[in-house]
């Protein structure tokens, strides 16, 4: 059984934590909202009074906050985690955010003898609440080995991503792939449905041809060929077009940095940008096929 201090009990983080607290770990719990810790506390973990409460006397530290301004301004400086928490704790960041960051981060962590992995995840809140999430780890292999036996309380697939960072480019990587993959199989449906090729038959066909993948097989923006996609219950998410562009502008600030074209990443983070404009960025994500249509 482990120490830990959890921060950041959001949609993601609130069900993660239960599930180190299910496995018969020792949770100090905090994040901004009363609300997220007390259901904490009602789940077995203690009440911390702040993040830096939280960090203390603990040998792990777990957060999942929304963006990169959040992880530096609850890690970094005199007030921060690094700062409060015992020599040799392990940091796991399991927000998604900027590559920058992460990689600041980490080496403020190490520079202070801490040791510090980037752990974004994907599979969502579904995968958040039945442990199956997957990890894209960034770090040394010792701080991986460290994190590990955490992470798979929690997870299902954990992968070694490389050099501190690395979690991060991967999952930036994964969801430019998917955001793009979402607009061309929406663009093929619509043009199908508009050619009088009904969408059934498309799909029997494209998804067994070269034109499957993952946002047509699992997450078809189409009612009807998959039954549990968001499209059969009018785009409730599911991943939201509003988590969707934040992914796709990470991916476009990490593009910058490295000086590498990514022309359809740029004009997928720009139809959901209109999706956002439209007031429509709570829908699934795959519902830029409405926007393809005409219809938002
Ligand atoms: P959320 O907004 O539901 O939760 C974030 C929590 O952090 C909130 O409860 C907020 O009160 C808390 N918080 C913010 N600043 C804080 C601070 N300074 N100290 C303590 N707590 C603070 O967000 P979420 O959906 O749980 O997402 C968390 C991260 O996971 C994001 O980086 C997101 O991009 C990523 N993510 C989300 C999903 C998803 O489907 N929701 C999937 C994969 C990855």
């Amino acid at each position: 059984m482990a120490t830990i201090g959890f921060i950041g009990l959001g949609n993601m983080g609130g069900p993660m934590a239960r599930n180190l607290v299910k496995a018969g770990h020792q949770l100090k719990a905090f994040d901004l909202s009363e609300k997220a810790v007390a259901g904490l506390v009602e789940a077995g973990a203690m009440r911390a009074a702040t993040a830096r409460d939280a960090a203390r006397g603990v040998e792990f530290v777990v957060t999942m906050l929304p963006a990169g301004d959040h992880v530096r301004s609850v890690y970094l400086g005199e007030g921060g985690l690094i700062a409060a928490a015992d020599k040799g704790t392990l940091f796991i960041d399991s927000s998604t955010i900027d590559v920058p960051s992460a990689r600041e981060t980490i080496a403020a962590a190490e520079a202070a003898g801490m040791d510090m992995v980037d752990a974004p995840v994907s599979g969502g809140v579904g995968g958040a609440e039945a442990g199956t999430l997957t990890f894209m780890v960034g770090g040394t292999p010792d701080a991986f080995a460290r994190a590990r036996p955490l992470l798979e309380k929690m997870g299902k697939n954990i992968f070694h991503a490389g050099a501190a960072g690395n979690g991060q480019v991967a999952k930036v990587c994964n969801n430019m792939i998917l955001g793009i993959s979402m607009i061309g199989v929406s663009e093929a449906f619509v043009l199908g449905e508009k050619l009088g090729l009904d969408a059934q038959t498309l799909f029997d066909i494209s998804s067994t041809a070269s034109g499957q993948c993952w946002s047509m097989t699992s997450y078809c923006p189409v009612p009807g060929p998959v039954p549990t996609s968001p499209a059969n219950r009018g785009y409730a998410p599911g991943f939201t077009a509003a988590m969707m562009l934040k992914d796709l502008r990470l991916a476009q600030d990490a593009s910058r940095t490295a000086r590498t074209p990514t022309p359809l990443g740029a004009q997928a983070a720009q139809l959901y940008a209109l999706m956002e404009a439209a007031g429509e960025e709570n829908l699934d994500f795959s519902g830029v096929i409405k926007l393809i249509r005409g219809e938002i």
